[in-house]
């Protein structure tokens, strides 16, 4: 980041965690069984059939960007594996299909396919409060850019690497309300289809 450190918002983020709930985006965006999954993953019904649950996928990846559903996500999907962009960002090193032993995670092009897309969380995004651009060069792919201050997403041009979600300064903010909150994140491609734009006004739970 380069206006503001992370360290800079520990003030703010103090006070904003007083009236903020935990919960966040999964909470507040979840679909029932609508999770992010990993390269490959897309295809829900067939992932849930052919996965074994056996955390090979999340063991191998490099960056700590799988993580297991819980029975929260529900039943079904309970110990299989979702994407977390809290801890790391995809870099589509394939990894994860390598070792998956049923198919469940398929081939990916990134370059075409998307784990999901990117959307700004206006009540949420602190470039609307204190001027942040922490995630201004964050993305690889050309999909986010700065107007008037505020990132702006490509959703046509997002594959929902996650990098993004990880290098946002409300990380800060988020610790202090339990780890969920983020100004950007990345949902499902339905679930942000469902919400019609990247820009989001008023998404708290
Ligand atoms: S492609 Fe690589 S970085 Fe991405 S989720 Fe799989 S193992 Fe992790
Ligand atoms: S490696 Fe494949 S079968 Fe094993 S948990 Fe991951 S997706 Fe499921
Ligand atoms: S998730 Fe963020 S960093 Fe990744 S392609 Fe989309 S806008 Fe770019």
């Amino acid at each position: 980041m380069s206006a503001m450190t992370r360290r800079s918002f520990v003030g703010l983020a103090a006070v904003c965690a007083v009236g903020a709930g935990v919960g966040g985006l999964g909470t507040a965006f979840a679909q029932g069984d609508e999770l992010l999954r990993p390269p490959g993953g897309q295809d829900e019904r067939a992932l849930r059939s052919a996965c074994l649950k056996c955390d090979r996928c999340r063991s191998v990846c490099p960056t700590d960007a799988i993580s297991l559903a819980s029975v929260e996500d529900g039943l079904v999907s309970a110990r299989t594996p979702k994407l977390d962009f809290h801890k790391g960002y995809c870099d589509f090193c394939g990894k994860c299909i390598q070792v998956c032993p049923t198919g469940a995670l398929r081939s990916f092009d990134e370059t075409r396919e998307k784990l999901g897309v990117a959307v700004v969380q206006k009540d949420r995004c602190l470039s609307y409060f204190q001027g942040c651009n922490a995630c201004e060069d964050s993305c690889a792919f050309g999909a986010l850019s700065f107007s008037q201050g505020h990132p702006v997403i490509d959703g046509g041009l997002c594959n929902g690497c996650g990098q993004c979600e990880y290098e946002c300064t409300a990380l800060v903010y988020g610790t202090f309300a339990g780890g969920t909150r983020r100004g950007i994140v990345v949902l499902p491609p339905q679930a942000a289809a469902a919400l019609g734009g990247t820009l989001v006004d008023g998404a708290s739970e």
